[in-house]
C-alpha cells in the first residue's frame, strides 16, 4: 500500500507542493514548526535512511541541494535554517518515507535532544 507521502507525490492526495523534479517532489508540512517548513521527498521509496544504497549518494546530494535553494527562494539562506533527518523509533520518525525537513524563518535555538 502506497504510503503517504508517495500519495502526494502522485497527486492523489492534496498538498502544497513548491518544487519538483524528476528525483524529489518538496512541500509544506502540514505542521509546521516554524514559519518556513519545507519537506524535500525522493520521488522513489526509500522507507528510512537505514535504506539508503550506494547507488541513491546523488539523490541524497540533489535532496539537499534543493533544500539549500528552496531556503534561498523563501528568504531564509542568510539568517540559517536547520535540515534534519529523522529515522525510525528513537529518531521519531513518523512517515516511513524518507523526508529532509527544511525548518526556519525564525532563531530555532539549540537543537535539544531530551533526557
Ligand atoms: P517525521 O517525524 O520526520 O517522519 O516527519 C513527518 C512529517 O510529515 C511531520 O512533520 C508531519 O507534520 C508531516 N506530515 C504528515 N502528513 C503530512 C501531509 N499530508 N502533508 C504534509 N506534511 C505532512
Amino acid at each position: 500500500m502506497a504510503n503517504i507521502f508517495e500519495k502526494i507525490i502522485a497527486g492523489e492526495l492534496p498538498a502544497d507542493i513548491v518544487y519538483r523534479d524528476d528525483q524529489v517532489t518538496a512541500f509544506r508540512d502540514i505542521n509546521p514548526a516554524a514559519p518556513t517548513h519545507i519537506l524535500i521527498v525522493p520521488n522513489k521509496v526509500i522507507p528510512t535512511a537505514n535504506d539508503i544504497q550506494p547507488e541513491d549518494e546523488p539523490l541524497i546530494g540533489h535532496m539537499i541541494y534543493v533544500a539549500k535553494s528552496l531556503a534561498e527562494k523563501e528568504g531564509i539562506s542568510q539568517d540559517g535554517y536547520r535540515l534534519i533527518i529523522n529515522c525510525n523509533r528513537h529518531g521519531g520518525q513518523e512517515v516511513f518515507h524518507l523526508h529532509l525537513h527544511l525548518i526556519g524563518g525564525r532563531p530555532l535555538g539549540p537543537m535539544v535532544v531530551r533526557k
